[in-house]
């Protein structure tokens, strides 16, 4: 999306999702707020956190710790 208005294949941006709050790469263009990197915020945070937020540390490596992480301590307690 950009000031113009999206420019994405098919000229459809939706607009962004809650866990995009605080992020840099939001647009207010008057009609709603978008995203100025992904055409679908949504689809994004859908595979994890959104590996182009300016809001949240480490993007991607904490997605992947957060999915990770509860299955090693799952394993672990188990075997106790
Ligand atoms: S870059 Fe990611 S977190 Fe930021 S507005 Fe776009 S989709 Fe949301």
């Amino acid at each position: 999306m950009t000031k113009k208005g999206c420019s994405f294949n098919g000229g459809k941006c939706r607009p962004i999702v809650e866990a995009c709050e605080g992020c840099e790469r939001i647009l207010d263009n008057g009609n709603g707020r978008y995203c100025r990197a992904y055409p679908d915020p949504a689809a994004k945070w859908r595979r994890g956190t959104c590996n182009l937020a300016t809001h949240v540390k480490n993007g991607r490596g904490r997605s992947e710790a957060n999915r990770i992480n509860p299955l090693k301590a799952a394993k672990r307690s188990a075997r106790r």
